[in-house]
């Protein structure tokens, strides 16, 4: 079983397959969507995502759908 490292970040779950190239693509959007977002009903940056295109914002409590990886 492959170790994640540094350099290979979220898709070092993939070990050596998929190419480079896509294999940094989706570390990008992985990076974005795991990080708060900010939320369009109070402007600040607490919304999380729980599943693909379900939100939650942990500062005025509201869960919405919305885009599927990250917001705006
Ligand atoms: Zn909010």
């Amino acid at each position: 079983m492959p170790t994640k490292s540094k350099k290979t970040k979220s898709a070092g779950r993939f070990g050596a397959r998929y190419g480079k190239k896509v294999r940094s693509k989706l570390v990008g959007v992985e990076t974005k969507q795991r990080v708060k977002q900010k939320c369009p009903y109070c402007k600040k940056m607490g919304v999380k995502r729980l599943s693909k295109g379900i939100w939650y914002c942990a500062k005025c409590d509201k869960k919405f759908a919305s885009d599927t990886y990250y917001l705006e």
